[in-house]
Protein backbone atom coordinates (compact mmCIF):
# COMPACT_ATOMS: atom_id res chain seq x y z
CA UNK A 1 0.00 0.00 0.00
CA UNK A 2 1.58 3.43 -1.32
CA UNK A 3 -0.53 5.58 0.67
CA UNK A 4 0.81 8.72 1.93
CA UNK A 5 -0.99 11.39 4.73
CA UNK A 6 0.92 14.05 5.87
CA UNK A 7 -0.51 16.85 8.46
CA UNK A 8 0.86 18.89 10.97
CA UNK A 9 -0.10 21.59 13.68
CA UNK A 10 -2.12 25.12 13.29
CA UNK A 11 1.42 26.98 13.29
CA UNK A 12 3.69 24.70 10.92
CA UNK A 13 6.48 23.70 13.13
CA UNK A 14 5.23 20.11 13.53
CA UNK A 15 4.89 17.70 10.42
CA UNK A 16 4.14 14.11 10.10
CA UNK A 17 3.70 11.42 7.70
CA UNK A 18 1.70 8.49 8.51
CA UNK A 19 1.93 5.22 5.45
CA UNK A 20 0.05 2.73 4.43
CA UNK A 21 -4.12 2.47 5.83
CA UNK A 22 -5.51 3.09 9.21
CA UNK A 23 -5.76 0.45 11.23
CA UNK A 24 -8.51 1.57 12.69
CA UNK A 25 -10.69 4.92 12.74
CA UNK A 26 -13.50 5.73 15.52
CA UNK A 27 -14.86 8.80 16.39
CA UNK A 28 -14.91 9.43 20.50
CA UNK A 29 -16.84 11.60 22.76
CA UNK A 30 -15.42 10.68 25.93
CA UNK A 31 -14.21 13.32 28.24
CA UNK A 32 -10.24 13.47 27.17
CA UNK A 33 -11.28 13.63 23.05
CA UNK A 34 -13.65 16.23 23.96
CA UNK A 35 -10.89 18.22 26.22
CA UNK A 36 -8.24 17.57 24.06
CA UNK A 37 -10.27 18.72 20.45
CA UNK A 38 -12.36 21.66 22.40
CA UNK A 39 -15.12 19.92 20.71
CA UNK A 40 -18.01 17.31 20.47
CA UNK A 41 -15.87 14.70 19.64
CA UNK A 42 -12.35 13.34 18.94
CA UNK A 43 -11.56 11.18 15.48
CA UNK A 44 -9.00 8.81 15.93
CA UNK A 45 -6.84 7.39 13.45
CA UNK A 46 -4.52 4.09 14.49
CA UNK A 47 -1.90 3.51 12.54
CA UNK A 48 1.29 1.22 13.20
CA UNK A 49 3.51 3.17 15.28
CA UNK A 50 6.10 2.04 12.62
CA UNK A 51 4.36 3.74 9.58
CA UNK A 52 4.11 7.19 11.83
CA UNK A 53 7.21 9.50 11.18
CA UNK A 54 7.35 12.84 13.16
CA UNK A 55 8.86 15.15 9.39
CA UNK A 56 9.86 17.98 11.59
CA UNK A 57 9.44 20.02 15.01
CA UNK A 58 9.00 19.21 18.44
CA UNK A 59 6.42 17.65 20.60
CA UNK A 60 5.69 17.85 24.19
CA UNK A 61 3.89 15.28 26.11
CA UNK A 62 1.41 14.67 28.51
CA UNK A 63 0.94 11.30 30.35
CA UNK A 64 -3.15 11.38 31.27
CA UNK A 65 -4.30 8.39 33.70
CA UNK A 66 -7.42 7.30 32.30
CA UNK A 67 -10.60 5.67 34.41
CA UNK A 68 -9.43 2.75 33.99
CA UNK A 69 -5.78 3.23 35.17
CA UNK A 70 -3.95 2.80 32.23
CA UNK A 71 -1.82 5.44 30.38
CA UNK A 72 -1.92 7.67 27.40
CA UNK A 73 0.77 9.58 26.23
CA UNK A 74 -0.52 12.74 24.66
CA UNK A 75 1.72 14.22 22.00
CA UNK A 76 1.31 18.39 20.87
CA UNK A 77 3.07 20.93 19.61
CA UNK A 78 5.18 22.72 22.25
CA UNK A 79 4.81 26.15 20.24
CA UNK A 80 0.90 25.85 19.63
CA UNK A 81 -0.24 23.67 21.49
CA UNK A 82 -2.22 21.57 18.61
CA UNK A 83 -2.59 18.05 19.89
CA UNK A 84 -1.53 15.70 17.18
CA UNK A 85 -1.10 11.91 18.43
CA UNK A 86 -0.68 9.92 21.10
CA UNK A 87 0.67 6.35 22.05
CA UNK A 88 -2.17 3.83 24.46
CA UNK A 89 -1.00 1.66 27.17
CA UNK A 90 -4.12 -0.77 25.64
CA UNK A 91 -2.96 -0.46 22.49
CA UNK A 92 0.75 -1.41 22.38
CA UNK A 93 2.62 -1.16 18.37
CA UNK A 94 -0.46 1.43 17.76
CA UNK A 95 -0.08 5.15 16.86
CA UNK A 96 -3.69 7.78 17.26
CA UNK A 97 -3.25 10.86 14.87
CA UNK A 98 -6.39 13.03 15.31
CA UNK A 99 -8.34 13.13 12.24
CA UNK A 100 -8.76 17.05 12.03
CA UNK A 101 -4.66 17.35 11.75
CA UNK A 102 -4.23 15.74 8.30
CA UNK A 103 -3.59 18.03 5.42
CA UNK A 104 -6.73 16.59 2.85
CA UNK A 105 -9.59 16.40 3.65
CA UNK A 106 -11.10 13.46 5.54
CA UNK A 107 -12.60 11.63 2.96
CA UNK A 108 -9.95 8.96 2.46
CA UNK A 109 -11.22 7.59 5.73
CA UNK A 110 -14.26 7.04 7.85
CA UNK A 111 -14.96 6.02 11.49
CA UNK A 112 -15.91 2.16 11.65
CA UNK A 113 -17.09 2.91 15.27
CA UNK A 114 -18.51 5.77 17.70
CA UNK A 115 -16.91 5.41 20.93
CA UNK A 116 -18.12 6.65 24.23
CA UNK A 117 -21.67 7.85 22.52
CA UNK A 118 -23.01 8.15 26.23
CA UNK A 119 -21.41 11.25 26.14
CA UNK A 120 -22.05 12.55 22.84
CA UNK A 121 -24.60 15.76 22.36
CA UNK A 122 -28.44 14.75 20.89
CA UNK A 123 -28.30 16.76 18.38
CA UNK A 124 -25.41 14.74 16.66
CA UNK A 125 -26.34 11.06 14.83
CA UNK A 126 -23.47 8.97 14.06
CA UNK A 127 -24.42 7.45 10.02
CA UNK A 128 -25.26 4.26 9.14
CA UNK A 129 -23.05 1.13 8.97
CA UNK A 130 -20.99 3.09 12.30
CA UNK A 131 -21.07 1.05 15.35
CA UNK A 132 -21.93 2.43 18.53
CA UNK A 133 -20.72 1.70 21.90
CA UNK A 134 -22.15 3.60 25.05
CA UNK A 135 -18.61 3.45 26.56
CA UNK A 136 -15.48 2.04 25.44
CA UNK A 137 -15.63 -1.75 24.25
CA UNK A 138 -14.54 -4.28 26.54
CA UNK A 139 -14.34 -2.07 29.86
CA UNK A 140 -16.22 -2.68 32.65
CA UNK A 141 -17.96 0.38 32.53
CA UNK A 142 -19.62 -0.72 28.94
ZN1 LIG B 1 2.39 24.17 16.21
ZN1 LIG C 1 -12.10 9.46 23.36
Amino acid sequence: MGEIHEGGCVCGSVRYRAKGLPKRVSACSCEWCRKRTGSALGISVYFDDENVELLQGKLKTYRLISDAGRWIDSQFCEKCGTALTWTLEFRPGHRGLAGGTFDKPQSWFKPERYVFARTKPDWLEAPEGVTIFEAMPGSAKE
